[in-house]
């Protein structure tokens, strides 16, 4: 693997190699204390055209005291360039990344398309398929310390040119993902970390998709950025018509009509019927964890599918805050 240089994100041509701030997660923390821990992973495309992923982490050695300003401290923290160590051994500096909500739209029937614009989010790239963590919460206040898991969620990028839009699904909770989305109104600012993910499109003889009306955002930009001679075939699952995205291509659509969205069997049902070619080619399958395991075993076991050419994205799962 070349270790040159970063070349700056192009999201129309190949990259050299991608480098993102995966996770900040605050580790213990007592009223005076705080320890942080921050994985980086990293995206490398070979010459030869492979990806390749590399984590690494780095945990503050000692517990971060806090004063007063205990509080910016933190913030600086996770908002301004941390050190980063490469695979080398050389530091770079990574950043988070702030936006303003520029626009609100439903997109389906139950999903807000959100676009985030400024100087900022203007300078990140992506690759399609990528997905940003966003803080649903306010970062600053020491209540919402309490429930760490509370404060990020994950949202795939459903476009990215100048701003950078998510579709984020009101599944009729009330947690944090869909409180955000909700209660969010134009020109309120918005943090997040930068793009990150390995969910992106392989080489490979075709290209088939599977998936919930979660998983339908990252295939859509998946399928925007597909070659036009490049065979895409897949099943998405959604409650009702109304709730499906408008996707570039042509993917079959599976109704729920009310039934839960996990453990689906209909769906693994209708993957099961869909027409392939003989060779296999490269899967993506997300969206609700226990589905997707079906899915994967589906395509092993009955249609003798390779397991590397299966990639498997987890977003959700019934019981779980947060899956990333
Ligand atoms: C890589 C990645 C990309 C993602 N991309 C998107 C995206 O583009 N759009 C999007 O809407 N979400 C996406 N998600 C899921 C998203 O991060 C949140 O999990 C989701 O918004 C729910 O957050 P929450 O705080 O409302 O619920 P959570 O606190 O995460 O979950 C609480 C409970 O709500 C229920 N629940 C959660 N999600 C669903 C659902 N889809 N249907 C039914 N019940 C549900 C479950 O019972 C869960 O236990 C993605 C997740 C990952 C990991």
């Amino acid at each position: 693997m070349g270790d040159s240089a970063p070349i700056p994100l192009c999201r129309s041509q190949p990259c050299g190699i991608l480098e993102h701030m995966n996770g900040v997660r605050v580790k213990r923390f007592d009223r005076t204390q705080i320890c942080i821990d921050v994985t980086i992973k990293t995206l490398y495309r070979t010459p030869e055209g492979q990806h390749e992923t590399r984590r690494t982490r780095l945990r503050t050695k000692n517990a971060i005291h806090l004063d007063n300003a205990g509080s910016r401290t933190i913030l600086r923290f996770m908002t301004q360039p941390v050190a980063q160590r490469r695979p080398n051994g050389r530091f770079r500096e990574l950043f988070s990344a702030s936006g303003v909500v520029a626009e609100i739209q439903p997109i389906t029937r139950r999903m807000r398309r959100i676009r985030l614009e400024g100087d900022e989010v203007a300078r990140l790239g992506s690759v399609p398929g990528q997905h940003v963590r966003v803080h649903v919460a306010d970062m600053l206040d020491p209540r919402n310390w309490l429930r760490p898991r509370d404060m990020l969620r994950t949202y795939s990028i459903w476009r990215h040119d100048q701003g950078i839009e998510l579709c984020v699904l009101d599944h009729g909770g009330d947690s944090p993902g869909v409180r955000w989305a909700r209660e969010l109104t134009v020109g309120q600012g918005v943090s997040f970390g930068r793009p990150e993910g390995s969910f992106v499109l392989r080489d490979g003889a075709h290209h088939l998709f599977a998936g919930d009306e979660t998983a339908a955002v990252a295939f859509g930009a998946m399928l925007r950025s597909l070659a036009p001679d490049a065979a895409a075939y897949g099943v998405i699952e959604v409650d009702e018509p109304e709730d499906r995205l408008p996707l570039d291509r042509e993917l079959q659509w599976s109704y729920r009509h009310g039934k839960p969205a996990a453990a689906s069997t209909a769906l693994v049902g209708e993957l099961s019927r869909l027409e392939l070619p003989e060779e296999p080619g490269v899967a993506y399958l997300a969206g609700e964890a226990r589905t997707i395991q079906m899915l994967r075993a589906h395509l092993v076991s009955d249609r003798g599918w390779p397991r590397q050419a299966i990639r498997t994205k987890p977003f959700w799962t019934p019981g779980k805050r947060g899956m990333d």
